[in-house]
């Protein structure tokens, strides 16, 4: 059975950073990416662009690249978006034997035992952590966490497809230092964001004047 790779984030906005580790999972496990914007995402403070927005911008980014796609089920839900509650959806829908797994960036994995309910993620799901520049995974990781881990990683995309649920995989991908914060103060600032973002999502936050971007003045 194919593995249903989710990656949920805020995507505040989707930028090249947010692409490059979709599509090394997806080269890396031969399967389709399933972008999950957050509804209302309960580690952070409100998203500077409603769903619906955050959304589009994650549409425009994916139009032509093979095996991303968007899900729209969090966005679609009313109150608090867990991410333990999704996961428990997907496997509901999924049935109890399908490969599922859950995408994070390496500093996410460093935030896990913030997440409601972390200790029952590994029972739903896999999880595969993307490197990022700035959270070490080698350096010792909370003591929680590491217990937790231990006996999970792997670095064999074969684990993910064998078993339901419970591996962590690491992706060695090419390491990319953009983040949305970084963005959104540049846009708010009048600075470039040149590289940072996918051509037709920067042109939809010019045009419709997001994060302080100032719009183009009328003909
Ligand atoms: P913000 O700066 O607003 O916190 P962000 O750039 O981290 O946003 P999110 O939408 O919060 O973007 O990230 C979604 C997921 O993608 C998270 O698991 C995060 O760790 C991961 N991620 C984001 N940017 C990168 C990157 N440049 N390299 C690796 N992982 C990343």
């Amino acid at each position: 059975m194919a593995l249903h790779l989710v990656y949920g984030g805020t995507f505040d906005p989707i930028h090249n950073g947010h692409l490059a580790i979709a599509c090394a999972a997806r080269d890396a496990l031969a399967c389709t990416v399933h972008l999950m914007p957050a509804g209302d995402p309960p580690h952070r403070a409100p998203p500077g662009a409603d769903g619906a927005t955050r959304a589009a911008m994650v549409a425009l980014a994916i139009e032509g690249v093979p095996g991303l796609v968007l899900d729209r089920r969090e966005l679609e839900r009313v109150g608090r978006s867990y991410t333990v509650d999704t996961l428990a959806e997907l496997r509901g829908t999924l049935g109890a034997s399908a490969p599922l797994a859950w995408l994070v960036g390496a500093d996410s994995l460093l935030g896990l035992p913030s997440w409601h309910r972390w200790r029952d993620l590994f029972a739903l799901a896999h999880l595969v952590v993307a490197e990022r520049p700035g959270s070490a995974l080698d350096a010792a990781l909370p003591a929680g966490l590491a217990e937790a881990l231990q006996d999970r990683w792997t670095r064999a995309p074969a684990d993910l497809q064998s078993q339901p649920a419970g591996r962590v995989l690491r992706l060695h991908q090419p390491l990319s230092a953009v983040s949305a914060t970084a963005i959104r103060a540049r846009l708010a600032a009048g600075a470039s964001t040149s590289g940072w973002l996918p051509p037709a999502v920067a042109a939809f936050i010019q045009e419709k004047g997001l994060y302080g971007a100032a719009a183009p003045a009328p003909l």
